[in-house]
């Protein structure tokens, strides 16, 4: 398959089954911003929860957090965001079209005119606005451009309540904004998005290990959401790509439609953030070490993920068109636990009672899992739209059903087709699912 046709595949069957929406469509759309539909909300939730199950749930040294959008203007300036956090913009003097100067050559990608660029200038990231009822310098405030500042001004709130030793980890997820200046690919770069984030306090000196450690315990769980691993590669950050907090930085890449790009970081922190925010604030924000007699500002191995990113490699990675009995189809072939819908139940036809027994079975189902009823159309059509959703098991009621209690199950990938009685099908989904 043509990789460039793939991204608009993509984003037409986002649209056509409910994963992906525009943002304001009926107003000619918001650039770079996207609703998540029916489905997608779903897929969102789960791998939101599969990464909050990994990293802190099952976990005895990560707690989890929930900062505000909304924090102290402060904050942005000790942790450099308000000098640093910018990229640097061109203008094109004939189209008057802006980029990113690091993506461009010297012809405009919109007009072609060559050598028309004005000299880069630094163009800040961060959205801003006014709190409370006057607009003016004093009231501005800056709407988080990444949620990892919320956890490093609730470093001690965490490290008293929770009663945790260093080395310990702070988790959160939730929404960050960036003006960007050349958002696109669909998801991938987007204006409001989606972080995992997770903090990691180490004892100074032990930064190193933990940095492996947790490179490879990321790029491991990205492969168990069932991502091919020749898509996956680590790259390391040059010392210019470095962010300005970062003294060492691994991406994990995925070669998408359009190339090999980051949808999550590993960074070296240092002590730089909480270090900035000790100075600035006035508060001591040290870590004592009773037992070993010793005090220090702990070093910080950050994981960032983005939310929407990585849905757009989930959704790209299980894209696969196949040739069925002569037959074209479409199918997301969805890790169980991602897929939004656990299985279909669908009445072979809509009539002898078997309505009336593929509700009831819908409903029981429903009680664990989500379910999706359809009786209508022919059975393959409905298999087909399931296939398109990632939906991994279908159940048909049959004639069958009506006498033995029995319906089949197909299975999306090897379309095998097998006979499970109706009332062992809540513990066939589980033991499916995993
Ligand atoms: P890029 O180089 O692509 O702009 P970055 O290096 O600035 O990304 P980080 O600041 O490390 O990214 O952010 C961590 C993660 O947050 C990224 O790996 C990505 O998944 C997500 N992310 C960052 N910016 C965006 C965006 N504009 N739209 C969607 N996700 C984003």
């Amino acid at each position: 398959m043509a990789e460039n046709g793939l991204m608009e595949k993509l984003v037409s069957l986002a649209k056509r089954r409910g994963f992906v929406f525009q943002s304001s469509e009926i107003y000619g759309g918001l650039g770079s911003v996207w609703d998540y539909g029916p489905l997608g909300v779903e897929l969102k939730r789960n791998i939101r929860d599969l990464w909050w199950q990994d990293m802190v749930r099952s976990r005895p040294d990560i707690e989890g957090l929930d900062a505000g959008i909304l924090m102290h203007p402060s904050v942005w300036e000790a942790s450099g965001h308000v000098e640093e956090f910018t990229d640097p913009l061109v203008e094109c003097r004939n189209c008057h079209r802006r980029f990113r100067a690091d993506e461009v050559t010297n012809q405009c990608p919109v007009c072609g005119t060559k050598d028309q660029f004005t000299p880069p200038r630094m163009f800040n990231l961060m959205f801003r606005t006014f709190m409370g009822a006057v607009e003016d310098e004093a009231a501005q405030v800056y709407i988080r451009p990444e949620t990892a500042q919320g956890i490093y001004v609730n470093f001690l709130n965490v490290l008293n309540s929770s009663r945790q030793r260093v080395p310990f980890g702070i988790a959160q997820i939730g929404k960050a904004f960036r003006n960007e200046i050349t958002p696109g690919n669909f998801i991938f770069r987007t204006r409001e998005f989606e972080q995992m984030e997770m903090q990691f306090f180490v004892k100074p000196g032990t930064e190193g290990e933990w940095f492996e450690y947790w490179k490879n315990a990321r790029f491991e769980w990205v492969v168990s959401l069932g991502i091919r691993e020749k898509k996956l590669r680590l790259h390391q950050h040059t010392p210019d790509e470095l962010a300005h907090y970062a003294v060492e930085a691994h991406d994990i890449e995925y070669e998408f439609p359009f190339g090999w790009h980051e949808f999550e970081g590993i960074h070296n922190r240092t002590d730089f953030d909480l270090t900035q925010h000790q100075e600035r604030s006035g508060k001591k924000l040290e870590y004592v070490d009773a037992a070993a007699n010793e005090r220090y500002i702990p070093y910080v191995i950050e994981t960032s993920g983005g939310v929407d990113r990585l849905l757009l490699v989930v959704l790209a990675d299980a894209y696969r068109e196949e040739e069925v009995g002569g037959e074209k189809r479409v199918v997301l072939g969805l890790k169980p636990e991602l897929a939004p819908i656990k299985a279909a139940v669908f009445p072979l036809v809509k009539k002898d009672g078997m309505p009336e027994v593929a509700r009831k079975i819908a409903a029981d189902l429903r009680r664990e899992f989500p379910i999706f009823y359809d009786e209508t159309g022919s059975i393959g059509r409905r298999y087909r739209r399931q296939d398109e959703a990632g939906t991994p098991f279908a159940i048909t009621i049959d004639g069958q059903t009506l006498e033995d209690q029995t319906v089949t199950v197909r299975d999306r990938d090897t379309l095998e087709q097998e006979r499970v009685a109706a009332d062992a099908l809540a513990p066939y989904l589980r033991k499916a699912i995993g």
